[in-house]
C-alpha cells in the first residue's frame, strides 16, 4: 500500500502524504524514477523538513503548506548553474499566490517570504545535473499558514494567520501557487532571470534597507541597492559596491535585526 494519495491539483499530479520525512526527499526519489515535470509532493506533516544547508524546517501537522515541485527541463537546455534561479521564481510565484488571498508578503533575498518582518515561508532547491545541464530540480517550499504560536527557538517565525488573521487551507494555497509557477517558470525559460528579478524588486524586503551579509570570511555591511542580472545582491558599502552571490543576509527591520 502506498503511503500517499494521488490527487490532481490545478492540472498537476500531486502525491499527498499524511506524514512523511521530507517532501523533497520523496520527490527526489520519484524524480530519479523518471517522474515528469510539474508533479508535486505535499504532506500534512513532515518529520524531517529541511531548509538550506541541512537546517531543520518545522512542519507541524495541518499548520502549513509543506510541498515540493519537480522541474524537469528539456534535456541539455538549462545550464546546471541556473538551478539556483528557481528559488527566485518560486518566491515570486508564492508571493503572487498569497496575494490572491489578499495576503501581501515581502521577499527577503534570496529565499524567504516575510510578513511584518517575520518569516512565514522558506524555499530551497536541490538538483541533479548531467554534463553541465540540469536534469531535474526539486524546489521545496514551506509556508506557515495556521496557528499563532511557535517554539522559543524560532522567535522570528510567524504564520499567515498570526500576522494577518487570514486562514488559508494548505492545499488551496498550493492549488493557487501552481498556475503562477507555471507562468513564471515559462517566462524564466523564455526570457531569463531579468524579468523575474524586476517583478521581485517591488516586493523585496531587502532592497533599500541596511543589510549585513554574513560570509565565510567576514561580514559586509551597507545598503542593499539592486539585484545583479544573475540574482546576486549589490550592496553599497563604505568602500564601494559589493556583490553577494549567496549566503545569509540580515535586513534591518526583519527577523530581529535592528
Ligand atoms: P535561511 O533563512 O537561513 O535561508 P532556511 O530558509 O533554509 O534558512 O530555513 C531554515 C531556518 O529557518 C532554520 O534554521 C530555522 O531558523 C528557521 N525555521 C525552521 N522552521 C521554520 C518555520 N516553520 N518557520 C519559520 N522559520 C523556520
Amino acid at each position: 500500500m502506498p503511503d500517499y494519495d494521488i490527487l490532481e491539483l490545478s492540472g498537476h499530479k500531486a502525491y499527498v502524504y499524511q506524514v512523511t520525512d521530507s517532501t523533497n526527499t520523496r520527490l527526489k526519489a520519484l524524480a530519479r524514477d523518471g517522474e515528469s515535470h510539474g508533479s508535486i509532493a505535499a504532506a500534512y506533516e513532515q518529520t524531517s523538513g529541511r531548509g538550506r544547508m541541512d537546517r531543520k524546517w518545522l512542519s507541524r501537522s495541518g499548520l502549513g503548506a509543506w510541498f515540493s515541485y519537480l522541474i524537469r527541463p528539456e534535456p541539455d537546455t538549462v545550464p546546471s548553474e541556473k538551478a539556483s534561479d528557481l528559488v527566485f521564481v518560486s518566491a515570486l510565484s508564492m508571493a503572487r499566490a498569497l496575494s490572491d488571498f489578499s495576503v501581501e508578503a515581502q521577499i527577503k533575498w534570496p529565499n524567504d517570504l516575510v510578513i511584518g518582518g517575520k518569516k512565514i515561508c522558506g524555499i530551497m532547491c536541490e538538483m541533479a545535473q548531467s554534463e553541465g545541464f540540469l536534469t531535474w530540480a526539486v524546489a521545496g517550499i514551506g509556508v506557515n499558514l495556521l496557528g499563532c504560536s511557535f517554539p522559543p527557538d524560532l522567535p522570528w517565525a510567524a504564520s499567515v494567520e498570526s500576522e494577518t488573521g487570514v486562514k488559508i487551507a494548505p492545499l488551496d494555497l498550493i492549488a493557487r501557487f501552481l498556475p503562477h509557477f507555471d507562468n513564471d517558470y515559462r517566462n524564466w525559460l523564455e526570457n531569463g532571470l531579468f524579468e523575474t528579478l524586476q517583478n521581485i524588486a517591488p516586493l523585496s524586503a531587502t532592497l533599500g534597507n541596511r543589510v549585513v551579509a554574513h560570509l565565510p570570511n567576514g561580514e559586509i555591511t551597507g545598503i542593499a541597492l539592486r539585484f545583479r542580472s544573475d540574482g546576486a545582491l549589490i550592496i553599497q558599502t563604505e568602500n564601494g559596491e559589493c556583490a553577494v552571490a549567496y549566503g545569509d543576509v540580515s535586513v534591518r527591520g526583519v527577523m530581529g535585526y535592528t
